[in-house]
């Protein structure tokens, strides 16, 4: 993407937060006002996902919330738009969303992925569905056009460090290099600082929750693996998927890091499931 074309698109972003007002420009991860909420999300343990409601006419009439999950202000007044937030520094990931409105996020990781992602996105497009993607600043740099894709599709991406290491065993230079660069580059990229942050492998520390809550970014976890790293099969994942959906949920998935091609299978299968289940899918601070 030409340079000012990104800024063409960066000033149409920035006019879109500044539409949707403070509520939409910064803070953490709640439903509405409910501060309670979130606290239970974030520090509730991964729960054995509720029973799945059957599919049919009968659950498509569930009441649904058109919203997006909204971010609230940790810290008193909006900084300015590019400027990292100070948030509250966290002991441990944010595991589930909000239950309100049916909601559940599904999330993408180790991308983007010239073979994978666009397929990923073509399906999400053709659901009309947002998600997040955690992506790696290497596999950025050379697919920079899906970045943009994301952005203007309405997804929201998280950072998911440089090159994917284990970060406990990296000393906090070394850890705040991976995820500074990253950040960095998605923000040229997609045109804003990520404000999500999640550790390669679930592995997190007290470094990763320190640094990221000084890059503005909150620690975001998932509940149920659809184990698509391991390619158990396309019917295994759509399975891990149809019997995990619950209200809150958050759904890992990977549309990189090897073969993904049952992972872009199995979103064909359980996506309309999920919809037809009467499901809202949702992600934070969705770009307008
Ligand atoms: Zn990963």
């Amino acid at each position: 993407m030409q340079k000012d074309q990104l800024f063409t698109r960066r000033r149409m972003l920035l006019a879109g937060a500044a539409a949707l007002g403070a509520a939409g420009t910064a803070g953490l991860i709640v439903a509405g006002s409910d501060e309670e909420g979130a606290r239970i999300a974030a520090h509730a343990p991964a729960p054995a996902p509720a029973p799945a409601p059957a599919p049919g006419p009968q659950a498509r009439q569930a009441p649904l919330k058109s919203s997006a999950f909204r971010l609230q202000p940790l810290t008193g007044g909006a900084p300015p738009h590019s400027a990292p937030r100070k948030l509250k520094v966290r002991t441990e990931p944010i595991f589930r969303i909000p239950e309100h409105g049916r909601q559940m996020m599904l999330t993408f990781d180790d991308g983007p992925n010239p073979d994978y992602t666009p397929h990923i996105l073509d399906t999400l497009a053709k659901h009309d569905v947002r998600a997040m993607f955690f992506l790696c600043g290497e596999c950025v740099e050379v697919n920079p056009h899906l970045v943009a894709r994301m952005a203007e599709d309405g997804h929201v991406v998280g950072n998911h460090t440089w090159t994917h290491p284990l970060l406990t065993t990296l000393d906090r230079s070394e850890i705040k290099s991976e995820m500074e660069r990253t950040s960095h580059i998605i923000e040229k990229f997609y045109g804003d600082l990520p404000q999500w942050f999640r550790a390669p492998y679930g592995a997190w520390n007290k470094a990763t929750f320190q640094l990221g809550a000084e890059m503005g970014m909150e620690p975001m976890a998932w509940t149920i693996d659809t184990t698509d790293w391991d390619t158990p099969g396309t019917d295994v994942i759509i399975d891990r998927v149809e019997s995990g959906a619950a209200p809150g949920v958050v759904i890992l998935s990977h549309d990189a890091g090897g073969d993904r091609s049952q992972t872009v299978e199995a979103i064909q299968e359980w996506l309309p499931y999920l919809l037809d289940s009467g499901y809202h899918l949702t992600v934070p601070n969705r770009r307008v």
